[in-house]
C-alpha cells in the first residue's frame, strides 16, 4: 500500500535519464551502461586479499545508476548489477572457485533506516546464478561509523578500523572467500573486512566490486 502511494508521488523513472520506467532504468541507459563493462581482475600486493574484481569504473552512467541504485529499493537493478557480473564467462569461471559470497554488511541502525542493504541483494542474486552461497551471517558490523564518502583518505581508515566483527569463526576457517561490496575507493572498507576474516582462518580473499573510483 505504501508503496502504490510512493510510485504514484514518484513514479518510477530510468535512474539515468529520468524517464518514466517500471525498472528503474530505461532499454536504451541499460545499452549504454552495459557497453561502459569492463570486469577489469587485479592482482594486489601487500593487502589482506588477494584480488580485487571490479566491474565498471566509478564514473558517468555508472555513478549516477549506483548513487540512485543505493538510495532506494530497486529490485531491478539487483538483477541487473548480479547478471552483469554473472554473464561473463571469465568472471563466472573465477568466482565458482570460491566457497562463498560475504556481503559487507551495513550496521544495523543504518540497516533499519534503509530497510535494506543493497550489498546483501546483490549476493543474493548471485548466488542464484551461481550456485555459490551467500553468508550473511558471518561478519558483522559492530560500529556505526561516519559514511566513508564524507571522508578523505587517511580518515577513513581510522573511521572503518575495528568496525567489523566476525561471528563465526569456524565457518570461513580455510575457505576461499568473495567479499561483495558496491563502491571501492580507498579500500579501506575491504581491508579492514579481509583483516578480521584472515585473522579468522581464511585462505583467500577476493574483492568484487561494482565500480572502483
Ligand atoms: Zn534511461
Amino acid at each position: 500500500m505504501f508503496e502504490t502511494i510512493l510510485n504514484f508521488l514518484f513514479p518510477p523513472a530510468c535512474s539515468v535519464c529520468g524517464k518514466l520506467n517500471q525498472n528503474w532504468l530505461c532499454p536504451t541507459c541499460e545499452k549504454r551502461v552495459e557497453r561502459l563493462e569492463k570486469s577489469c581482475l587485479v592482482e594486489v600486493e601487500n593487502k589482506k586479499y588477494e584480488k580485487l574484481l571490479y566491474l565498471f569504473q566509478y564514473e558517468s552512467l555508472v555513478r549516477k545508476l549506483i548513487l540512485r541504485y543505493k538510495f532506494s529499493n530497486k529490485a531491478y537493478l539487483n538483477h541487473f548489477f548480479a547478471n552483469q557480473i554473472a554473464q561473463n564467462e571469465k568472471n563466472r569461471e573465477l568466482l565458482k572457485e570460491y566457497h562463498m559470497i560475504i556481503p559487507v554488511p551495513m550496521h544495523q541502525k543504518k540497516m533499519q533506516k534503509r530497510g535494506y542493504n543493497q550489498t546483501e541483494l546483490v549476493a543474493h542474486e548471485l548466488e542464484k546464478s551461481l550456485g555459490i552461497p551467500m553468508k550473511k551471517d558471518i561478519l558483522s558490523k559492530v560500529v556505526n561509523t561516519i559514511t566513508q564518502s564524507k571522508l578523505g583518505g587517511k580518515a577513513r581508515q581510522s573511521n572503518i578500523q575495528h568496525a567489523f566483527f566476525i561471528k563465526n569463526d569456524i565457518e570461513v576457517e580455510d575457505k576461499k572467500i568473495i567479499l561483495l561490496d558496491d563502491i571501492y575507493t580507498t579500500g579501506a572498507t575491504s581491508e579492514e573486512c579481509s583483516r578480521v576474516l584472515k585473522e579468522a582462518g581464511a585462505r583467500e580473499i577476493l574483492v568484487l566490486v561494482l565500480a572502483k573510483d
